[in-house]
């Protein structure tokens, strides 16, 4: 071949993204961080129907549900929630402004029963992979997950400006919603 027909080949390699060679327990802090989408649905208020709730009892962070109770989400979010950027305002001082305030880590994944659907520590967990919307498939953007409705952008009131114990009007079924 004459060196004017001489053609370099450039190769890609593909590279597979950690979410999907990775076992969530593997994945190192940054990694497991980069996962959140953002979309806050864990920062609503939620509500389980429990027969035996007393007037002491009643509104009080639980930490487990009981088999055949129902989990209620509402559209009522904590006041600490920038609902633009769908980030906590507050995140370092997040769990003693708000001590029940759940810090999710790979160590309480399984005790942690409210996460929504949608939720990408959830769906990796239950192997029901990475959906198209997420933001680390979209350069980093957040437009796609909003525009899928998975945020709570637009949805919510934040629970310094509602009396929390008008919470039976403010029941919600759009945060149980998850696409691929
Ligand atoms: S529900 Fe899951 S993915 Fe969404 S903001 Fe909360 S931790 Fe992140």
């Amino acid at each position: 071949m004459s060196k004017k027909n001489k053609r370099s080949v450039v190769k890609k390699v593909a590279i597979e993204p950690f979410w999907e060679t990775k076992s969530l327990d593997d994945m190192t802090r940054t990694e497991w961080e980069s996962l959140c989408d953002g979309c806050a649905k864990c920062c609503l208020h939620k509500f389980i129907d429990d027969e035996n709730t007393t007037d002491e009892t009643e509104l009080m962070p639980t930490t487990h549900i009981v088999e055949g109770e129902q989990m209620n989400y509402s559209n009522i979010a904590c006041y600490l929630l920038n609902d633009k950027s769908g980030q906590c305002s507050k995140y370092e001082q997040r769990t003693k402004l708000v001590p029940d305030c759940v810090q999710l880590t790979q160590e309480n994944l399984d005790d942690v029963f409210f996460m929504p659907p949608s939720c990408t520590y959830r769906r990796l967990k239950e192997g029901r992979g990475m959906p198209s919307w997420h933001p680390l498939l979209n350069k980093g953007k957040k437009s796609a997950m909003h525009k899928a409705g998975m945020s709570v952008r637009g949805k919510i009131v934040k629970d310094d400006d509602v009396d929390i114990e008008s919470f039976p009007d403010h029941i919600v079924v759009w945060p149980l919603h998850d696409i691929d």
